[in-house]
């Protein structure tokens, strides 16, 4: 269906998305070695890296050009003789970013100019609002650098399943994960034949929730461009969106709203920016909004973040 061609024994069943990465990272790092991430990331793929001893080198993004990536020069001076990997989120957390078929292509030349592996993590594959998606999984001129990781948890909006899987055509790659499968012994099989059901869902499911998403997406972008000094990029997949506040530190701002601030009972909590960054001092002033309520609950949530940062004592000024 989505023009990926993988035989059984290219594909390993997982703990969750998160043991695939886990198991990307064993296979790939001895301690000390890195792996490049665009900023910001998921936070856990710090604790994934940190667990190998393998470092985080992460390439700065921003808002201002919807989290996009930099150029190939500005990538290629990043990479180090100690670099074993790209690892990138498409469709990305914290960002929504939806990377551009001209970007696959930039990043297909990279890793294999400089013999790296691509760890594609697309457990949002079908999470993508404007238009069509491509995955690395339909460039066979990758086949040797890719390694994809995926999970019934979002898709199916299943994560108490931990149920995922590591691909990869590369059969080096591959004896080193089924070591690692075998020392974990397996994957919990029941779990594994209800996954193996979620598989039958009619395609409609999928095209009405993503519908619903699309939604939920306008109806926070919308929101959102009501508040002053508030910026926020125009997220085209998952179902997260950053922000950038006019306040002192998101942290304090999160803390200072659940304690002190409420209307007619009800207040908001967000994830703070900092935790999706690398660079010390990064991301103070923003933060992870997800999108997962419905649309009414959506701008009420937006309209009390919006009396909340008019309220706030640290509130800055730009
Ligand atoms: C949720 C998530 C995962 C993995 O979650 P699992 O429940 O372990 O499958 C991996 N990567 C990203 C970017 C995620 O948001």
């Amino acid at each position: 269906e989505k023009g990926m061609d993988y035989a059984i024994e290219d594909i390993f069943v997982t703990n969750g998305g998160s043991e695939a990465l886990i198991f990307a990272v064993m296979a790939l790092c001895d301690p000390g070695d890195e792996i490049m991430v665009f900023e910001p990331f998921y936070a856990n793929y710090t604790t994934f890296c940190k667990e190998f001893g393998a470092k985080i080198n992460a390439v700065p993004t921003s808002v201002e050009n919807g989290y996009h990536l930099p150029s190939e020069e500005e990538i290629e001076k990043h990479i180090t003789p100690k670099t074993k990997a790209i690892l990138l989120t498409n469709p990305g957390n914290p960002t929504g970013v939806v990377y551009t078929e001209a970007e696959q292509d930039m990043i297909s030349r990279i890793v294999r100019k400089h013999n790296l592996a691509l760890i594609a993590d697309e457990v949002y594959r079908e999470f993508v609002y404007d238009g069509a998606y491509r995955s690395f999984g339909t460039m066979p001129e990758l086949d040797d650098n890719l390694i994809i990781i995926d999970s019934v948890s979002k898709r199916y909006s299943a994560c108490g399943a931990r149920i995922g899987c590591i691909i990869s055509k590369n059969k080096e790659l591959s004896k080193q994960v089924i070591k690692c499968c075998q020392a974990r012994l397996c994957s919990p099989i029941l779990e594994q034949v209800g996954a193996a059901a979620l598989y039958t869902t009619p395609a409609s499911y999928l095209e009405e929730v993503n519908k619903e998403y699309k939604k939920r997406r306008d109806t926070i972008v919308a929101a959102l461009k009501k508040l002053p000094g508030v910026k926020a990029s125009d997220p085209k997949g998952a179902f997260y969106i950053m922000v950038n506040m006019p306040v002192d530190d998101a942290e304090k701002f999160a803390i200072w709203t659940l304690e002190n601030f409420s209307i007619d009972g009800e207040t908001v909590m967000f994830a703070p920016g900092n935790g999706f960054y690398n660079t010390p001092g990064s991301g103070i002033n923003e933060a992870r909004l997800a999108y997962v309520l419905k649309s009414e609950d959506l701008e009420r949530a937006i309209y009390i973040l919006g009396e909340a940062l008019k309220a706030y004592p640290g509130r800055v000024e730009k």
